[in-house]
């Protein structure tokens, strides 16, 4: 029994759809306009503000796809619907007249439609579906906390559109930092004044020359240790193991970082003044990568234990605070979230 069949006799009549907000539209003038609900997005087609092709893309959908073939806009709610849209979406009995249609139509009126001000834009994007810590309509759903949220909630700038909610966007910006910090004293500081104290005890009984190599060696050790500390450990030093994150490979999404990809996207942390900027970029990158993660193609997200525990604190939110449901799962996993690029 599949969950919408669960969902449709009424077992868990809490259950709502996460698809019923959070569409971004991509006009045919290559702007792109949204979040806007579906009830927002189902009006736009009748009334030919877009055109079945034109793109649209659920914000927790990694690519967007024509209208037409958006399988979460075919899904009909169980009230009545206009007879004109589901003989849109009615491909089967319909498909020639569709093809023409897509053949026909390419463009869309959404630059002349679209509201200027803000609170318009809000009417637009918002449903029967609450924010998780605010008392008003959620526009967007979070990828990783699974969190219905409202624009207040909405990582800045507006104009990107990020998968993550302001929350788990810094979220995962300061547990890296924090993670990035234990690490720095781990590593470096700690064995630096280890073997600082070991020298200076044995500074009467040892050579000047083997001080001097002995120090050396422990640069290099520091040194090793610092760039192979996530590779070492299956993509989580000691830092993100403490934090709940790990480095993987944007290749799959899953495979920790090689040794290689340890050393590439720690070198942009060797160049003064860039490791500053470097480390906060994340906090501003849809795909929260430092450029070491882009030269290196590696991505961090979060251990699946952090995630289920996240996830599980929000949805006992909505559950209580908003008598909210939402289904287990939706939308792109984390995994394929890191093979975006
Ligand atoms: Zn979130
Ligand atoms: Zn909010």
């Amino acid at each position: 029994m599949s969950t919408s069949q669960v969902m449709w006799e009424g077992v868990a009549p809490t259950t709502q759809d996460p698809h019923e907000i959070g569409w971004y539209i991509e006009s045919a003038d290559e702007d792109v306009y949204g979040p806007v609900s579906r009830r927002t997005l189902r009006r736009f087609l009748a009334e030919d503000v877009i055109s079945p092709n034109t793109l649209v893309r659920h914000c927790t959908q990694p690519e967007a796809v024509p209208a037409a073939d958006q399988t979460f806009l075919k899904e009909k709610p169980p009230e009545a619907e206009g007879v004109e849209e589901a003989s849109l979406f009615d491909a089967e009995h319909n498909s020639g007249a569709l093809d023409e249609a897509r053949g026909l139509v390419v463009g869309d009126r959404l630059a002349a439609t679209w509201p200027k001000r803000t609170r318009d834009q809000e009417a637009l994007a918002g449903d029967s579906l609450p924010c998780a810590w605010h008392n008003r309509p959620a526009t967007l759903v979070c990828v990783r906390c699974h969190a219905p949220y409202c624009n207040k909630c909405r990582a800045r700038p507006f104009g990107k559109q990020f998968f993550l909610c302001k929350r788990c966007q810094s979220g995962i910006h300061n547990r890296r930092f924090g993670a990035l910090i234990l690490d720095n004293l781990i590593l470096i500081y700690l064995p630096t004044i280890l073997v600082g104290v070991l020298l200076g005890a044995l500074a009467e009984s040892l050579d000047p020359k083997m001080t001097l190599l002995l120090n050396g060696l422990l640069n290099i050790v520091v040194l090793s240790l610092i760039f192979f500390r996530d590779s070492l450990f299956g993509g989580a030093g000691i830092g993100k193991r403490a934090s709940g994150l790990r480095v993987v490979q944007a290749r799959d999404g899953t495979s920790p970082l090689t040794f290689g990809q340890g050393i590439l996207r720690w070198l942009s942390q060797f160049i003064p003044i860039f490791n500053l900027y470097d480390a906060i970029v994340p906090f501003r990158d849809p795909l929260f990568r430092r450029y070491g993660d882009r030269w290196a193609g590696t991505r961090v997200i979060d251990t699946e234990k952090k995630l289920q525990k996240d996830r599980a604190k929000i949805a006992r939110r909505l559950f209580k605070k908003r008598g909210v449901q939402l289904p287990g799962q939706f939308g792109m996993t984390m995994e394929e979230l890191a093979r975006l690029s």
